[in-house]
């Protein structure tokens, strides 16, 4: 049986600038990513109730992949988020890079959160995204964002559309999506959930089969 993580106790482990520098594929691992702004390193504090993610980045610096354990075996990843203009082409395409590489090579990755803004979802980057981890065989988890912006009513028919467009676009297979505030704290139980379910997936490989 595998007991209840305890995601307040996540801890800061490792910086990698790309794939090779990642930390060895032991145990399992669920990333976090997003168009920068779209509110990835509040979720992860919310989700934490720390400080661990920074919440005030200078776009446009080395864009560096955070890891944080939850246990010797669990960790959450934060990925560098996209989409800001001013960063140079280059920068741009070697991030595009690192994300395609880590999402298909990366053994050890058991699902993605994708975040965003719940009044901008589905930009050109986030479908990539998305495509990437289907490609892969990844389950994605999408939180709509800053949810407080919105009225309840409207918040769940953003998601209802959400649903709509990746059915149309053949992709909603896979694909769980929630609303979502770190500012007003809701939807994290059904994160920890999520992700609960997630990281605890090879324990259950372990176990004798029961039924
Ligand atoms: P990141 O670039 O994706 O890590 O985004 P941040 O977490 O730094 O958030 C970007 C901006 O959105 C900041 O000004 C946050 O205060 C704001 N923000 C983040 N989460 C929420 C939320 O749940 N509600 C509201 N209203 N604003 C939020």
């Amino acid at each position: 049986m595998c007991s209840d993580i305890v995601f307040s106790k996540a801890y800061f482990t490792k910086s990698a600038p790309s794939l090779r520098e990642c930390p060895p594929e032991t145990g399992v691992e669920v990333a976090f990513a997003g168009r920068s702004n779209a509110g990835k390193s509040s979720a992860i504090n919310a989700l934490t109730n720390s400080k661990l993610a920074r919440t005030s980045k200078t776009p446009g610096r080395t864009q560096l992949i955070n890891f944080f354990n939850l246990s010797d075996t669990q960790r959450l990843v934060d990925l560098p988020g996209y989409g800001y203009a001013k960063v140079s082409r280059d920068m741009k395409e070697e991030w595009q890079r690192n994300l395609s590489e880590y999402l298909q090579k990366r053994q050890c990755l058991r699902g993605l959160i994708l975040l965003m803004d719940i009044r901008h979802p589905l930009q050109d980057f986030d479908a990539t995204m998305i495509r990437w981890a289907i490609d892969a065989d990844m389950p994605v988890h999408i939180l709509l964002t800053k949810a407080d912006k919105l009225n309840r009513g409207p918040a769940n028919n953003v998601r209802q559309a959400v649903i709509k467009e990746l059915k149309a676009a053949g992709i909603a297979n896979r694909i769980s999506i929630q609303c979502f505030s770190a500012l007003k704290r809701t939807g994290i139980e059904e994160l920890q959930n999520q992700l609960q379910s997630w990281l605890t997936l090879d324990n259950a490989e372990h176990a004798p089969a029961s039924l």
